[in-house]
């Protein structure tokens, strides 16, 4: 079979070719900007893709200037392979050297040009010198580390070589070893040469990917390192932290029985069972109990939250009437109110004694521990003439809110932050209100762990409000068309 292949058709699907080439590692720039290397690389098919255009035309083709104007793009192409390739592999790139090799090129074209060079002569100059940058090329790559491009790398330089290849047999043509017809065989190694470029750049795609694939086991590499040195500090802090509830409650324990002797002997003193004492006496001993008992109370708060913090502290969640929840805890935030006369002022903007009323579903111990913590803060924050309100509101479906007000000093907005942290006076360290600062994250815990809400409201000089949000019963639903 005579198998002629066409120099037009051939350079025009080329032209397709590195058309899709060209877009597709433009693409691959815009995604990853950060490797400038596709940039020059780009340059490959294009610079290819103008050769192959002026290549296609037959009058163009059999125009000297044209030929020249191809040869030198075919030259810049493989210069762009080549700063793409030391860019990638992290070499220096030399470009004074550059520049004198491309103008070296494009002044022997001109010679060439001006004593109108045969083809045979054209043709040397050319593959020599578009030898040069396709073989550092491959050296550049060579150099890549086996263990992280491995397929990429053999696949690009394999296409490379065999490009290598095709211009030493150009050389050899144009030296004229080989009988027969040359033209065809210049043809068809045109076509080797075009499918070359293409599985060049292909390879240049894979390089680009199998980096991003470098990149990214890397970073997950570092992701795993962090991950378990952050646990190993996880574990750490948490032992720390064992040790020091254990600390706390074994201390608790043992400063407890003490304390109880001080308050009971005082007490016992103060009440005269063993003889009268004189008013200097009696309130000095008030002083040993009243003492002895805000000792005992700072005590029992720290045993109760290292029990918090290791998970010890059992909520029993249990359904309860609304009414008789208010009406049991009342009287106990009443006696913490100073002054006789005074009360707690009491709004029920839910009709508490309504039949209808929804039960809550709580630990009812532990919503009046938090409410007397609430009360002895309006009262030990709000200043002498303020009141302290108590506000029940049917919030929504879900809740219903606990709102306790005082008309104290306020809150400053830069403690905001701080007023749930333990162990933390949001700025009051310095006053002298006895205060640890960890009753209200106590409360917090606890809420949250009946799956209720604390937060608060506070303006400086007009006072503050703390709410809990406390669950309701949830309903259950009625079967469809009992409801009629
Ligand atoms: P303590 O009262 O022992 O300091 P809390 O945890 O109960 O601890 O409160 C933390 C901090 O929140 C208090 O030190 C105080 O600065 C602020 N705070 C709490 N309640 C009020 C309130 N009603 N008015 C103003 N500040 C308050």
């Amino acid at each position: 079979m005579n198998f002629i292949i066409d120099i037009a058709t051939l350079t025009s699907v080329s032209s397709l070719f590195y058309t899709v080439m060209l877009v597709i590692l433009f693409v691959f720039r815009r995604q990853n900007k950060d490797l400038d290397m596709i940039l020059w690389w780009c340059g490959f098919p294009f610079f290819r893709l103008i050769n192959s255009l002026i290549s296609s035309d037959s009058i163009q083709y059999n125009n000297d200037i044209y030929i020249y104007i191809g040869n030198i793009s075919v030259i810049l192409s493989d210069i762009m392979l080549m700063i793409g390739c030391y860019k990638f592999s992290n070499l220096k790139i030399r470009w004074p050297l550059i520049f004198v090799f491309l103008l070296s090129f494009i002044a022997l074209s001109i010679y060439q040009y001006n004593i109108g060079a045969d083809l045979s002569q054209r043709s040397q100059g050319f593959v020599y010198f578009a030898l040069i940058p396709v073989i550092l090329s491959t050296y550049a790559l060579s150099l890549l580390p086996n263990k992280e491009y491995l397929i990429e790398k053999f696949f690009t330089i394999f296409w490379i070589i065999f490009q290598v290849g095709i211009f030493a047999f150009w050389t050899i043509i144009n030296f004229n070893f080989l009988n027969g017809d040359y033209e065809q065989a210049l043809i068809f190694s045109l076509a080797l040469s075009y499918l070359s470029h293409i599985f060049i750049t292909l390879g240049l795609i894979i390089l680009t990917i199998a980096r991003k694939r470098n990149e990214l086991t890397q970073e997950s590499r570092i992701h795993k390192k962090l991950a378990a040195s952050l646990n190993d500090v996880l574990v750490k802090a948490q032992a720390a932290n064992n040790e020091k509830n254990a600390f706390l409650a074994n201390m608790s324990h043992e400063l407890r029985t003490p304390l109880n002797t001080i308050i009971g002997f005082s007490e016992s003193l103060k009440l005269e069972y063993y003889g009268t004492l004189n008013e200097k006496q009696k309130e000095y001993l008030g002083y040993i109990n009243g003492g002895g008992e805000y000792l005992l109370r700072l005590v029992a708060d720290l045993l109760h939250l290292s029990k918090i913090e290791e998970g010890k502290i059992d909520i029993i969640l249990e359904n309860i009437n609304l009414n008789k929840l208010i009406n049991q805890t009342l009287p106990l935030l009443n006696e913490i109110i100073i002054g006789e006369d005074n009360n707690i002022i009491l709004i029920d903007n839910v009709g508490l004694s309504s039949p209808k009323i929804t039960t809550i579903n709580i630990d009812k111990i532990r919503v009046k521990q938090i409410l007397i913590n609430l009360v002895s803060n309006a009262v030990k924050y709000g200043n002498e003439k303020s009141s302290v309100t108590l506000t029940i509101d049917d919030l929504d479906a879900t809740f219903f809110r606990f709102s306790v007000s005082d008309q104290g000093d306020g809150i400053e907005k830069s403690q905001y932050k701080n007023i749930f942290k333990p162990f933390n006076r949001a700025g009051k360290k310095n006053s002298n209100i006895e205060g640890v600062g960890i009753g209200l994250s106590i409360s917090k815990q606890l809420i949250e762990d009946m799956n209720g809400k604390i937060d608060f409201k506070s303006e400086v000089g007009v006072g503050s409000c703390f709410w809990i949000d406390i669950p309701k019963t949830p309903q259950r639903s009625l079967p469809i068309g009992a409801a009629k």
